[in-house]
């Protein structure tokens, strides 16, 4: 595994912290760091709420990216609770496709870090539901 993936990984890290916010809302349990094309990395936590307002750990740290004025992403890691293996769901791809329609293909998402696992998401969604 190279270096990026670890930073990457070490950022999630940093920034996975579990934590109940008040009676309605939870955050933290997931995290995830997200490679821009400058290089810099952008972390995210998950937020629940009681009443679907929340975001997921990948979608908040690519808004951040999207904040800091930068929108092409080339990687993508996030950490489950205790490690499990994971990748982005439905609405994370989407968000992906949406922001990169011509190039999201080329992003690489880390499913396992403890075994080095990567998939792309030409991958995991060859097909878009638009053209
Ligand atoms: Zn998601």
């Amino acid at each position: 595994m190279d270096k990026i993936w670890k930073e990457m990984y070490a950022a999630a890290k940093a920034v996975l912290a579990p934590r109940r916010i008040s009676e309605y809302v939870t955050a933290g349990e997931v995290s995830a760091a997200v490679l821009s094309k400058s290089g810099k990395i952008y972390t995210g936590v998950c937020i629940d709420t009681c009443s679907t307002l929340g975001i997921c750990a990948e979608r908040n740290a690519i808004f951040n990216m999207v904040t800091n004025g930068e929108q092409e992403i080339e990687r993508v890691l996030c950490i489950a609770p205790n490690e499990k293996k994971c990748g982005p769901c439905g609405a994370c791809r989407e968000l992906m496709v949406q922001l990169m329609p011509d190039t999201y293909k080329d992003i690489e998402i880390m499913l396992d870090y403890k075994t080095g696992e990567t998939i792309t998401m030409g991958e995991l969604t060859p097909h878009w539901w638009i053209g």
